[in-house]
């Protein structure tokens, strides 16, 4: 039992079985391990989701990198500032890095004052939409008639737009026989940073597609090549993983390296980080959409209250529950409407958490 103004901080490594193995340029995972984040301060408890791999493929993080991090420096930043997300997410800006680490803490502080203030986040963060458009992120399948299958699927579900996952040897021809099959198919595709700048004959090929975004094609860190192809091709540039802060979307605006800004929570360090770039967005007319990194129904909440900001017009890559997980930590989200998915209106993030499951499959608790 705590005492009244008690404060404690919790790390969960847990693990979610996939409906569907999901498979990128990366490589394939048919499990997810989840890194959760319990932040309590008397009777109330706020919940974050930290969204690092197992291996260092999407960025530098990984799930150990970041609960060294956790326990060594950021646990404790976050007991030293109360608990409170202002402080410990102005103080974490003197350590470099594990922003995914940083933003699962940031969330856990932010869910934890909302519940206290008795206001869902969304209001905090000063959201406007009340539903969030969906689409569907496709990894690569066996076969391209799989992938066609997938797509009739997931399309006559009521998702608003598609996204497939391509790499070298499942690019222009997939896409080619997607077309034939969906001519009108709003369509983006996500490269995962699979190519580079001798590539830029293939990349402009695909113009005739007419997608609505060719997402991260070239190197994972880099504006300055996607600024020189996004002069060279029709289709609109996204980019998600060289969008490392709001910093650096200022860059990559002010380079010319994007037109559509795919915004992630973990990767940009934070709901500040988050916060910022939609100030910038917002300015700037800039069109966002909000990522998905196959999180619980914890980063699924988290992710539909900051999707409620003025920039994010585009679907999001937040699928129902039911596409990810067989049994999720939180109740599981469908549609409100077609393609739409309510945000939650309970304070905070406005979703229980299932703590029984949380530690039922738990792997390591610190
Ligand atoms: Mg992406």
């Amino acid at each position: 039992m705590l005492l009244q103004n008690e404060k404690k901080i919790e790390g969960f490594l847990t693990k979610l079985p996939l409906v569907h193995a999901f498979k990128t340029s990366f490589g394939k995972e048919s499990e997810r391990k989840i890194l959760i984040v319990k932040a309590t301060k008397g009777e109330y408890s706020g919940w974050g989701e930290i969204t690092a791999g197992e291996l260092p493929l999407y960025n530098e993080e990984t799930i150990s990198s970041a609960i060294l991090a956790l326990k060594e420096f950021l646990f404790p930043l976050a007991l030293k500032c109360g608990l409170k997300p202002k402080c410990f997410e102005e103080q974490a800006e003197r350590f470099k890095g594990n922003r995914m680490a940083k933003a699962g803490i940031s969330l856990a502080l932010w869910d934890l004052k909302g519940k206290i203030e008795g206001k869902p986040l969304w209001k905090l963060y000063g959201g406007q939409r009340k539903e969030i458009p969906v689409g569907v992120s496709i990894g690569i399948q066996r076969t391209v008639d799989e992938l066609v299958e997938r797509i009739s699927h997931f399309w006559g579900e009521g998702y608003l737009r598609i996204k497939i996952k391509i790499a070298p040897e499942w690019d222009r021809e997939v896409i080619r026989i997607i077309r034939e099959n969906f001519p009108h198919l709003p369509l983006g595709v996500d490269a995962n940073s699979a190519y580079n700048k001798d590539d830029f004959e293939l990349l402009k090929s695909l113009d005739e597609f007419k997608l609505l975004f060719l997402e991260q094609p070239l190197y994972n860190n880099d504006l300055y090549f996607h600024s020189l192809l996004r002069k060279k091709i029709n289709n609109p540039v996204a980019l998600d993983e060289s969008i490392t802060s709001a910093r650096k979307l200022e860059e990559a605006y002010f380079m010319g390296s994007l037109s559509i800004a795919n915004i992630k929570v973990g990767r940009i360090g934070g709901v500040r980080e988050v916060l910022k770039a939609s100030k910038f967005g917002n300015d700037k007319s800039l069109p966002f959409f909000c990522g998905g990194m196959l999180e619980s129904g914890v980063g699924r909440a988290h992710n539909l209250h900051l999707a409620s900001l003025p920039p994010f017009v585009l679907p999001a890559d937040l699928s129902e529950t039911k596409r990810y997980f067989h049994d999720d930590v939180t109740p599981e989200f469908t549609f409100s409407s077609p393609g739409y998915i309510s945000v939650p209106q309970g304070d905070g993030i406005g979703v229980e958490v299932f703590e029984g499951k949380v530690r039922e499959k738990v792997i390591l608790s610190f």
